[in-house]
């Protein structure tokens, strides 16, 4: 039985800059397995950025499609996409991306505004989703009386709160010092090992790609996939153990937690 969680077919996506057309992804295949954690590299200007807002459903393909779970999100209407979003991924930024005038709580609840919950359960949730994250003792602080590594706990707990399947994180430890950086990626694999979230980080650095359990690269809008493989190893799991370029990640980093 398929495991699949995301799959893409065909995707293109090219952006109009006036009346200049700019060719961005090309005709890329591609299957993530559910509870996977992906590291998605490549030089900047390749399309990476491009590629999460797609998966999150922040942007539509120019065409192809793409499934995630039972849902072809290409084919929402931009309502139905809002909807399936505010439950079913949940983003993290390079910097953060916290309101300065509300508390760390607050700053969770946030996405939770838009959803039936009461403003009892938006609180517990925020309080679990801070606990999750390690700063229960956090949650009155504004993000400046915060560290930066602290500062993406909090993202990550708003990223959190609503409790979604699927986490995309675009270099999220970009702004961050190695101890922090590796103190956040261990708060993602355990996402990923305890919590079962599937989760898909942009990162530069070879390091953090460590912590997931798959790397792909990307150059120039292609995946760079070994094109003498056949269709049924196209995707990420069982590509890698037949492609240099999708490489399965055998030495994971002692957790610091
Ligand atoms: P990466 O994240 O790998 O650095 P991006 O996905 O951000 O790359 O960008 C890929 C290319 O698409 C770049 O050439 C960039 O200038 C272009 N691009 C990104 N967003 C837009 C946009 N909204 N309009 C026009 N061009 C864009
Ligand atoms: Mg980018």
């Amino acid at each position: 039985m398929s495991t699949a969680l995301i799959e893409l077919i065909q995707v293109s996506k090219t952006y109009k800059r006036g009346k200049v057309d700019v060719p961005v992804l090309n005709n890329l295949d591609l299957v993530i397995e559910n509870g996977d954690f992906l590291a998605l590299m490549g030089p900047s200007g390749s399309g990476k950025t491009t590629l999460l807002n797609l998966l999150g459903g922040l942007d539509h393909p120019t065409c192809g499609s793409i499934t995630i779970g039972e849902q072809c999100i290409t084919k929402m209407s931009a309502k139905a996409l809002a909807q399936w979003r505010s439950q079913e991924v949940g983003f993290v930024f390079q910097f953060y991306n916290l309101l300065p005038v509300l508390t760390a709580k607050k700053n969770v609840e946030l996405p939770l505004l838009l959803t039936r919950f009461s403003a009892s359960q938006r609180r517990y949730r925020a309080e679990s989703a801070l606990e999750i994250v390690g700063l229960a003792d956090r949650g009155s602080h504004r993000p400046s009386e915060l560290s930066g590594g602290q500062q993406q706990r909090v993202a990550i707990a708003r990223a959190l709160v609503s409790d979604p399947s699927l986490l995309v994180c675009d270099e999220p430890t970009g702004d961050l010092d190695r101890a922090t950086a590796d103190q956040i990626l261990s708060l993602l694999r355990v996402l990923n090992e305890e919590h079962g979230k599937t989760i898909i980080i942009v990162t530069h650095d070879p390091k953090a790609a460590q912590y997931a359990k798959h790397i792909l690269h990307m150059d120039k809008g292609e995946l760079v996939i070994d094109p003498t493989l056949t269709k049924q190893a196209n995707n990420a799991s069982a590509i890698s153990s037949q492609s240099a370029v999708v490489e399965e990640v055998s030495s994971m980093p002692e957790s610091d937690q």
